[in-house]
């Protein structure tokens, strides 16, 4: 009995592939896609169902003077790096249009990624990702030392205090040196670097005790800008008003901190940027450029950033379906890590070209008049050391579901691979309800 199911789901199969030979694109142009150009990550304002958050690992370190004058005490730097974190997240949330070059036409993407406060080690009550040292070297943003161990882009921080050290971004809050507050010459002010490991921030307690009124709200307010320009560093963008940034759409500018009617280069709005990777008042816009190029770092092999993300694309989720809706025609040109099913409508056509990795009990659904193809070099599989389902052809008497694959494109990791069910009218409408609602 088993041999006859397992000849009949084959033979299915084969009358499937069979009949698939037939299909071909709506509009019959091939798309290319190179998997590796950064530019094909850019979220889909109108598809942000195909980027699932992602979620930056990070840690909070304050490295305090031995006396204990220099930073925050334990009890107000935890409610602090709370609040800093939620207040970075919060200007993820609400990305600003770009302001230069002046009328352009620059759609603000919605954002895909936040960052989440990660105890190192989960199964300690004591561990909440949020650490205090005492150290009279370490404990100094130093601009002026670039030899020394402890100035502005030396490790030594992070090699000496990092926790889970390239599977978390360890962020340090540092102070500047009161000798360096003395001088009348140093600047006094939040400043930072960002590294694919590692951020530090300098001035948070300076300018909650000499600025804020001690009020932590109004701190965050001035510092949570700044720490989402060094973490745009860390995840891979750079300056954009003086050098070649990789991005068309971030152009060279005066650099000017805010509007200035005293400077003929800064006296109009569309002079100044509010762009992240600018030295501005705003730093909250991201180009499409920029989110494409921190969306490439997440997938791309051996970099960094990605080593970073809290895992979210190994378990199953029933709500965050992905569905190709009827009548669309769409290409997967990037990596992508999805976190439910996906399906397919009426009419709608989805050609995979890079990979796709499903959850363990993930499946494609194939809807009568949909159609799946793999393209060259796609695969669908499970990079979690699970099986992820397979694909559910659906058919009709009138309409059939296709799927089609060249021979250089493979399923793996995978239960079942496909399956075929025919239904009648009402059978499927009933279907169709479980599956989308
Ligand atoms: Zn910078």
């Amino acid at each position: 009995m088993r041999k006859i199911s397992v000849f009949l789901t084959i033979l299915l199969v084969q009358m499937a592939l069979t009949a698939q030979k037939t299909v071909s694109r709506p509009n019959n142009d091939k798309v290319i896609c190179n998997c590796g150009t950064a530019s094909n990550y850019a979220p889909d304002p109108k598809n942000m169902n195909f980027y699932p958050t992602k979620y930056v690992r990070v840690n909070v370190h304050f490295i305090d003077a031995k006396d204990t004058t220099l930073n925050f005490s334990e009890e107000t730097g935890r409610e602090y790096a709370r609040m800093l974190i939620e207040g970075c997240n919060e200007r993820l949330e609400h990305n600003l249009k770009m302001n230069i070059p002046a009328n352009n036409d620059l759609p603000a993407l919605p954002i895909n990624f936040r960052y989440v406060i990660s105890p190192c080690n989960s199964d300690d009550p004591e561990d909440d990702g949020i650490y205090f040292h005492q150290d009279d070297y370490l404990c100094y943003y130093n601009k002026t030392h670039s030899s020394r161990d402890y100035s502005l882009f030396s490790d030594k921080q992070f090699e000496t205090y990092k926790k889970c050290g390239d599977e978390v971004l360890n962020i340090f809050l540092l102070e500047h040196h009161p000798d360096s507050i003395a001088s009348p010459t140093y600047k006094t002010s939040a400043d930072g670097v960002g590294k694919p490991h590692w951020v530090k921030i300098a001035n948070s307690y300076h300018h909650y005790i000499n600025n804020a009124n001690q009020n932590l709200a109004e701190t965050v307010g001035s510092i949570a800008r700044l720490m989402n320009h060094e973490i745009g560093h860390s995840l891979g963008l750079a300056h954009t008003w003086s050098m070649e940034d990789g991005c068309p759409d971030t152009p060279k500018n005066r650099n000017c901190w805010y509007i200035d009617p005293a400077d003929p280069g800064c006296d109009e709005w569309g002079e100044v940027s509010n762009n992240v990777m600018d030295y501005n008042a705003f730093q909250q816009a991201y180009t499409p450029c920029q989110l494409a190029k921190i969306n490439y770092n997440f997938y791309r092999e051996g970099a960094p950033q990605g080593k970073n993300l809290l895992n979210t694309w190994c378990s199953y989720k029933s709500d965050k379906k992905v569905i190709i809706e009827a009548g669309n025609e769409v290409d997967w040109c990037d990596i992508k890590y999805l976190e439910g099913d996906i399906i397919i409508e009426k009419d709608a056509f989805l050609t995979l070209h890079c990979k796709l990795s499903l959850p363990k009990g993930a499946q494609i659904y194939i809807l009568p008049g949909g159609k799946l193809f793999l393209d060259n070099g796609s695969e669908i599989t499970n990079i979690c050391g699970d099986e992820w389902t397979g694909v559910t052809l659906f058919h009709t008497k009138k309409q059939k579901a296709v799927f089609e694959k060249t021979a250089n494109s493979d399923l793996t990791h995978f239960a079942n691979e496909t399956k075929e069910i025919f239904l009648e009218k009402r059978a499927l409408r009933k279907m169709l309800k479980e599956l989308i609602h």
